[in-house]
């Protein structure tokens, strides 16, 4: 089989600390959902629910039927598959069949799972998503109690197996009022299930942030994406954490990724002349420069252009130039011993230096999860201890 030009690497024993980690805090009877919307945030989901697996997740959360099929495919059929996103009505009896429990946002929704339940014979798990301030998706207050009679009269043909909202912007302490009218809307949401006798199999609301730090959301469930790859949810969740918790040895959230490639090719650049397209560097002396075969269209951001660096023989070697679609350069006169064909780490660990997401985003503005997200799935993931 011929190569890509670059490829990722998923630590599993660093998904499972991640894993225990959040486990450890939410306790024993809240179910940990893995979200792996967004190809597992660029980690690849089809490795990535594998690892899970053996870590021993057994829920997954998905954006859309797409990929929720990708989780079927990859996962061993013990896990549960939720979709907390859009799903075409033409798709709502494949769901079905599958076992795939799927988010109802409108009212209109309940009657087309009504339909497609009778159409494949099998009860639809729903999960009623309500509307507690962010007006993103989810029921509004008015239309709930009628979708709790259509719920109650139609118990041959749907589960009402969850009732749930997402809290948009816990990550930050400045949002902190608008969580906590959220929290008190959801309240009220479950009080209203209870006068009408009718309740869910289980509530959730937490995404990571809350699910690290805040113990009145974990219900009993938890939807947790961005830190089980590794990444506190923000600095202040993170700070929060350390004044809890003390200052450990090791940061209790480590990192699952690593993104590598090789050295394409080296040349002798003398000093004046230009490196890459245009005048953007210019040699202000006799440079050694080692040709990376990616660029922006691998998902390395072209922001990066005459900043960020990479890792060869264990030393940073600074980018030179712009980033092409499919080529970049860099400085490698201070790493004399560098050959065509050497390792270089693009995001991750090489002998004691580290290239972080984050120092990545800093500069270039991007969101972790931004920039994550966005490499591109034909990236050929492995799976390392
Ligand atoms: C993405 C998403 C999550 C996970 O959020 P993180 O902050 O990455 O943990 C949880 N719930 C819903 C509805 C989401 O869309």
């Amino acid at each position: 089989m011929v190569k890509h030009s670059s490829r990722i690497e998923l630590k599993q024993s660093a998904l499972e600390a991640n894993v225990n980690f959040i486990k450890n805090i939410i306790g024993k009877d809240v179910i940990f959902s893995s979200v792996v919307k967004a190809n597992a945030y660029g980690h690849g989901i089809k490795e990535f629910v594998q690892i899970a697996e053996k870590s021993g997740v057994r829920h997954f959360s998905v954006a859309s039927s797409f990929e929720a099929e990708e989780v079927l495919e990859a996962t061993d059929g013990k896990s549960t598959i939720m979709l907390m996103g859009i799903i075409y009505t033409d798709d709502i009896p494949w769901a079905i069949e599958h076992d795939i429990e799927f988010f109802v946002y409108n009212f209109e929704r309940l009657p087309e799972a009504v339909e497609a339940s009778k159409k494949v014979g099998k009860k639809a798990k729903v999960h009623i998503e309500v509307e507690t301030g962010s007006n993103r998706t989810g029921m509004h207050k008015k239309e709930f109690p009628k979708a709790l009679s259509f719920l109650k009269d139609n118990q041959e043909h749907l589960i009402f197996q969850g009732l749930c909202t997402h809290l948009g912007g816990a990550e930050s302490p400045s949002n902190q009022f608008k969580i906590d009218d959220q929290k008190k809307r959801y309240k009220a949401f479950l009080e209203i299930c209870q006068e009408n006798g009718i309740e869910p199999n289980i509530r959730h609301i937490a995404c990571s942030a809350a699910a690290i730090a805040m113990p009145d959301t974990f219900y009993d469930l938890v939807r947790v994406g961005v830190a089980q790859y590794g990444f506190w949810p923000s600095p202040e969740i993170h700070y929060q954490y350390l004044s809890e918790h003390g200052k450990q040895e090791e940061d209790p959230l480590k990192r699952i990724f690593s993104w590598k490639t090789d050295i394409m090719d080296i040349r002798e650049v003398p000093e004046g002349d230009y490196i890459g397209y245009g005048t953007v560097f210019q040699a202000s002396h006799a440079m050694k420069i080692a040709v990376m075969p990616l660029g922006y269209s691998n998902g390395y951001p072209r922001a990066l252009s005459n900043r960020g660096y990479v890792l060869i023989g264990g030393k940073k070697a600074p980018i030179v130039g712009l980033i092409n679609m499919n080529l970049f350069m860099v400085d490698i006169t201070q790493i004399p011993d560098a050959k065509v064909g050497d390792e270089v780490v693009l995001i991750g660990k090489q002998e004691n230096e580290v290239i972080n997401v984050s120092s990545f985003t800093d500069s270039t503005q991007l969101l972790n999860n931004e920039m994550m997200s966005r490499l591109p799935a034909a990236i050929p993931r492995t799976i390392v201890r």
